[in-house]
């Protein structure tokens, strides 16, 4: 199916500003996506048109709230296809699913001596609660390598797994490299083993079809603002078996059976896990993304932005200089790269001069530079509202750039 991309765009009103009067070309969609006016009505609409407390109230605005949030409870189910609603959990991010993990099913089930397997290839976020974990614990945080072309060597997991390997984290998507990482046989593979797997898709859910049913992992992350979604709202997928044996994680009003000072009891799934008034007009956005990529298709998004990622890297390549980090045979929309001698700092600040919005630094990866050897790359994600026209713009505006600071 052929999109009409002129007419996604103006689905996202910012890409009509201008930035030091040029116009305004959005390439760091993997850090922040933009968000369309339907996601922009519906929270607009909760605000003017229906604010009340959901679970709260028996007030007609509050009925209203609890029932747009437990619809988006059941879109997420639909678009993961999770087996039921309650393994559904609203979070403020990834970085929160993977804490939670971290902190519930590690104080349940890491002991002493035993062992977390994350990659070569993560995000802090999902590095840094296993390090804290394992600190807790007196655990160990082992790590799968990657290839020069930034490929986990998957085969390096029969060496790795031993009988206190406990868990396997790892990203569906890299986030630097663009790697789409064989998911299914890493899990495979650590079940085979009796090793549970929780699934990092803050960089994959918004590219890749992800049902966790098929991929049968243990628990599953993601941002909503990855997938043009608000920010501040996220969803946990875990397994239901685990979640009831997981102790509660952040603690409050909603996650409770019965409260008294003798002792507390706790709600069941999933509010179990959902202590506090949740960001429900950040839920209801996210429930009006995942309508709006479901309306285009993610097959369709993603088959344009396979077109618009080779399109991008033939041009860039021709570039004098160019260097690009991630050459897996499978890759999602993003590009890691350094020019020459260029910093990659210094290549940012011209392009944002020049209108484009791209990422700078280590993208949150710190061991992955330390892997190649640099202290960070410049970054272009290509998202649905990206066009030739903007990555011909880009290219020409990269030679210009490095031409000035070699
Ligand atoms: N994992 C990966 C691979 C990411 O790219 C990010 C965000 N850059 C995160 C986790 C954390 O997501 P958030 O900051 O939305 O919690």
């Amino acid at each position: 199916m052929s999109l009409d991309i002129q007419s996604i765009r103006k689905d996202f009103p910012i890409l009509e500003q201008q930035v030091y009067g040029k116009p305004y070309i959005y390439f760091d969609s993997a850090a922040t996506a933009l968000r369309p006016l339907q996601v922009l009505n519906a929270v607009t609409k909760i605000y003017k048109e229906f604010n009340g407390n959901p679970h709260r109230g028996s007030h007609y605005m509050s009925n209203q709230t609890t029932l747009a949030y437990e619809a988006v409870r059941d879109k997420v189910q639909k678009f993961i296809n999770a087996p039921s609603r309650e393994e559904v959990i609203f979070t403020k991010g990834a970085t929160e699913g993977v804490n939670l993990v971290a902190y519930s099913f590690g104080d349940a089930f890491i002991s002493e001596g035993d062992e977390i397997i994350i990659t070569e290839m993560e995000h802090h976020a999902n590095i840094v609660p296993w390090q804290l974990l394992a600190q807790r614990k007196k655990a160990k945080v082992k790590v799968l390598p990657i290839t020069d072309r930034g490929e986990l060597i998957v085969s390096e997991l029969d060496n790795l797994i031993t009988p206190k390997t406990k868990l396997v984290a790892v990203n569906m998507v890299s986030n630097v490299l663009g790697t789409v990482n064989p998911i299914q046989d890493i899990i495979e593979k650590a079940h085979s083993k009796n090793v549970k797997v929780l699934i990092d898709a803050a960089q994959g859910i918004q590219h890749v079809k992800t049902d966790v049913q098929k991929l049968d992992c243990d628990f599953l992350v993601f941002s909503g603002h990855k997938i043009y979604g608000p920010t501040g709202v996220g969803c946990l997928y875990g397994k239901k078996d685990l979640l009831d044996a997981m102790p509660p994680f952040l603690s409050g009003g909603e996650m409770i059976e019965k409260v008294s000072f003798d002792g507390t009891t706790f709600n069941s799934l999933p509010y179990k896990f959902e202590a506090g008034t949740p960001n429900f007009t950040e839920v209801i956005g996210m429930g009006a993304a995942l309508d709006y990529v479901n309306n285009i298709g993610l097959e369709n998004i993603a088959a344009y932005e396979h077109e618009l990622l080779e399109y991008a890297t033939l041009k860039l390549k021709q570039i004098d200089g160019m260097r690009i980090f991630g050459d897996a045979d499978n890759k999602a929309s993003v590009i890691s790269f350094l020019v020459g001698s260029a910093h990659h700092y210094d290549m940012g600040m011209f392009l944002d001069k020049m209108g484009f919005a791209v990422r700078t630094g280590h993208h949150c990866a710190e061991p992955l530079m330390d892997r190649y050897g640099v202290h960070g790359t410049v970054r272009v994600s290509l998202a649905i509202y990206n066009t030739k026209e903007e990555i011909d713009k880009l290219a020409a505006a990269i030679e210009k750039v490095a031409g000035m600071l070699q």
